[in-house]
């Protein structure tokens, strides 16, 4: 079953009248409904473990998340049980950005956004975090879509930001991602999940929050875009981890120096190297 029709599944789930979804308090530990969906046999099996959740009390939203955490999961491990060249590594990660993206427009806050071209002050960050796939892959990217003037604008500015953060204090720790050039993301199509799903819904607290330093002013968001792409990222993560390769996330700017100072980076992340331990 491919992702249209789960989308349709998942349409159909949605339809369930709401007073037939709390027939008794909802015991849930989040492995263990990991565990069963990565078990399922079939979109099918998914699809009715999920039914059964929603009957016991689970929120539709939440059906939603572990609906696309599910349809990525089967799908990257399927993906990395069939090929293991660099090639399959970049579409790997551009069909699950794909299909966070998608689900990201599904949202009925869309209109609501504040985000838009030229807007990067969420680009301030002591931290980014991207999945060790996706580093590889964006490290690739930009070798093919950069000049060399570019690239080694890019590694000056890693470097620097390097610097910076084992220097800088925790307050001054508002730097800029060393891929915002003119405050525009110079690798919008290959920016990690958490960029994806980070939309928020008023400008004036993205300007506060930006002038704070580090100090962690709420920015509200689009909540369905933000849940939406870290479920398609658990579910990419997840299947690299159980195809025995390195699942974890790091922060952005230092495991992109490293990858872009491997030439082979991707393949080695593909034959199960850790590459980015201890930029955790
Ligand atoms: S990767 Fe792009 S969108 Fe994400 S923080 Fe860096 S510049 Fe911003």
């Amino acid at each position: 079953m491919n992702r249209a029709e789960r989308r349709r599944k998942a349409k159909a789930t949605k339809k369930k009248p709401a007073g037939e979804e709390r027939t008794s308090a909802p015991r849930l530990d989040i492995d263990q409904i990991k565990g069963q969906l990565q078990q399922a046999a079939s979109p099918q099996e998914v699809q009715q473990f999920i039914g059964q959740l929603l009957e016991h009390g689970l929120p539709q939203a939440g059906g939603e998340e572990l609906i696309a955490y599910a349809a990525q999961y089967h799908e990257a491990l399927a993906a990395l049980n069939s090929a293991d060249d660099a090639a399959s590594v970049a579409r790997l990660v551009n069909s699950a950005h794909a299909w966070a993206d998608d689900r990201i427009a599904q949202s009925s806050e869309c209109d609501r956004r504040a985000c838009k071209a030229g807007c990067a002050f969420c680009c301030y960050l002591p931290v980014v975090l991207a999945s060790a796939a996706e580093v590889v892959h964006l490290a690739d990217w930009l070798r093919a879509n950069c000049t060399p003037d570019e690239l080694a604008a890019v590694r000056k500015r890693l470097k620097a930001r390097r610097e910076q953060d084992a220097t800088n204090s925790p307050a001054q720790k508002r730097l800029p991602c060393a891929l915002l050039q003119d405050d525009t993301c110079m690798a919008y199509d290959a920016r990690p999940f958490k960029c994806r799903g980070w939309n928020s819904v008023r400008l004036e607290a993205c300007e506060q929050a930006y002038g704070q330093s580090e100090t962690t002013t709420p920015v509200p968001v689009d909540t369905f875009a933000f849940v939406m792409g870290n479920a398609v990222l658990n579910g990419l993560s997840d299947a690299t981890r159980n195809a025995e390769l390195d699942g974890g996330a790091y922060e952005l700017n230092a495991a992109l120096l490293r990858a872009l100072d491997l030439p082979d980076a991707t393949l080695r992340w593909r034959n199960g190297e850790r590459l980015f331990d201890g930029g955790r």
